[in-house]
């Protein structure tokens, strides 16, 4: 017997017609969250992803080509602190080795990410994404390196690259202290947004669910700064400690609070690109199926080289041998259409709504 309050039902109505709440009724949702509204809530974002893109789950070769970072996130296992991970950088010929692969298995859009390192100047990644356009002028690019200035975004942008991954990581302030040393700022973050969304890129923003000081308050500011900003992506995934972390003995992101936030997004977003994550997968065996199942419609298998794979380890245990690698697209397709889904390998970008 299904046993949903009616004020919930009333709040989860609301944001369908409406694509966001106030504040307080978003707190008011998260906070009263039961298993038959959250099976009620999954189910409506899963009816919204279907409306809008049947069953497919689009695929992205993910390319982690460096680890190297100037920046010493609290959560982060390739921070700069982190003395105990062997460091690597691939060259634009292992990067193109990389795509190249990719292509091969069917991949039409490569996503390169990497800690903010600056050994690589805009004249390199200019020149890679040259190369790669040169090479492959039916796939999307799609960067993740961090902040940059606004003219360095520009000359990104000029150079060919489609999209831009940027968690904003949490749009409260105090919090955002809370998980980054003093020379980063939420303001500068949300500034590299806002110009990224200006210069034309599809912009993917994004936060962990259960990182740590995370309020239900953070979390609806979270979602009214995604209202505001309307990115065409967001990357959302648990929290996992890594080892070698200040936060190393925190406790990990809830998967039922992930699952449901895939939901409300999928509700505020109803075309919107949103991946299911590595990181939910390595939380729970099976966990981006039941991402996909609660409204998301993006995978991003890993194409990095093996060797690297071990290194670029954000958290720990994460996933690097499986169906979340490229080689194992198999495996993958398998899961997906267990739960009635197919892997779409087109580039899959965002289309506005008619
Ligand atoms: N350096 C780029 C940036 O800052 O956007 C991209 C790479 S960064 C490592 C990619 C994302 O990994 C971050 O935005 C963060 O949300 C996520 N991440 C880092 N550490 C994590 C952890 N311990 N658990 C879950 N996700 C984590």
């Amino acid at each position: 017997m299904i046993s949903i309050t009616e004020k919930m039902i009333k709040l989860v109505n609301k944001l369908h017609r409406n694509h966001v709440l106030s504040k307080e009724e978003f707190i008011d949702l998260m906070d009263h969250m039961d298993q038959d509204t959250l099976d009620f809530i999954r189910s409506l974002a899963r009816n919204i992803s279907q409306r809008y893109f049947g069953n497919k789950v689009y695929v992205r070769g993910l390319i982690e080509f460096t680890n190297y970072c100037s920046n010493d996130c609290y959560y982060c296992g390739i921070r700069k602190g982190n003395k105990e991970i062997i460091r690597y950088h691939l060259t634009k010929e292992e990067i193109m080795e990389c795509c190249h692969r990719g292509y091969q298995l069917g991949f039409r859009t490569f996503v390169l990410q990497g800690g903010e390192d600056p050994s690589y100047t805009d004249e390199d990644l200019v020149s890679i994404i040259h190369s790669m356009k040169e090479a492959y002028s039916d796939c999307a690019i799609t960067l993740s390196i961090g902040e940059r200035t606004y003219d360095s975004y520009q000359r990104l942008k000029e150079s060919g690259v489609d999209r831009f991954l940027l968690r904003h990581e949490t749009a409260n302030s105090v919090h955002y202290k809370k998980l980054h040393p003093r020379n980063l700022s939420l303001e500068n973050r949300k500034r590299c947004l806002y110009d990224l969304k200006e210069l034309g890129f599809q912009v993917g923003t994004g936060f962990m669910v259960g990182s740590p000081y995370q309020t239900t308050e953070c979390l609806a500011e979270d979602l009214l700064f995604i209202h505001d900003l309307k990115p065409h992506m967001v990357g959302i995934g648990p929290f996992i400690p890594h080892h070698k972390t200040p936060f190393k003995d925190q406790k990990p992101g809830s998967y039922e609070q992930t699952l449901l936030l895939i939901s409300i997004l999928r509700i505020m977003l109803p075309n919107g690109l949103l991946p299911a994550t590595t990181s939910l997968g390595t939380l729970v065996d099976g966990g981006r199926e039941q991402g996909i199942l609660s409204g998301a419609n993006v995978v991003m298998p890993n194409l990095s080289p093996f060797n690297a794979r071990k290194s670029y380890q954000l958290y720990d245990n994460k996933l690097h041998t499986g169906a979340e690698h490229a080689e194992g697209a198999n495996g993958l397709r398998a899961n997906m259409k267990a739960i009635g889904y197919d892997l779409s390998y087109e580039r899959g970008d965002f289309k506005p709504m008619i």
